[in-house]
């Protein structure tokens, strides 16, 4: 990030990224839930010092948090116009069909929500799958909020 962003342009990121499912409210913090708030008008030079791991939590119902740790600081040009630049992510972690263990690419929230378990299925499993009352099976993606509120993607970078 560039040192003159500011926390506002973290979360819009973490949002686009990862978590937006309906606007729900966040914070940003030292400490978790128990940590003052710090606001987001704050500049990212001006609160990341060494050593330093800020919570952010989405929504404060079914909440999301992702930790957000210093790495280092380095001086020179940006190397975008944007405020944030991605240097890496996560690989998406394999979800396997409940019915035949192959790779999946749906997820059926009604299992989810009434069976509390991971009704993940593959292309050809979810044709058959009998549950319906939350709606079709929503798409795998590479989002930690996935199967939680109503998240549903698409989990790209924003820019
Ligand atoms: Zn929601
Ligand atoms: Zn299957
Ligand atoms: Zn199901």
């Amino acid at each position: 990030m560039r040192g003159a962003a500011t926390l506002k342009d973290l979360d819009h990121y973490l949002r686009a990224i990862w978590l937006e499912c309906c606007g729900h409210m966040s914070r940003f913090s030292i400490g978790g839930w128990k940590g003052a708030e710090i606001a987001k008008s704050e500049n990212v030079e001006g609160v990341f010092k060494p050593g330093i791991t800020l919570t952010h939590i989405y929504d404060f119902g079914t909440s999301s948090e992702t930790l957000i740790r210093y790495v280092k600081a380095r001086e020179g040009k940006p190397t975008t116009p944007h405020p944030i630049a991605l240097m890496a992510r996560n690989v998406q972690p394999q979800a396997i069909c409940i019915e035949c263990k192959r790779p999946a690419v749906w997820l059926c929230m009604e299992c989810v929500i009434e069976d509390e378990m991971w009704g993940f299925l593959c292309q050809e499993h979810v044709k058959s799958h009998p549950h319906e009352e939350y709606g079709a099976p929503i798409r795998i993606v590479n989002s930690p909020r996935l199967g939680m509120c109503g998240y549903e993607g698409p989990a790209d970078p924003p820019y």
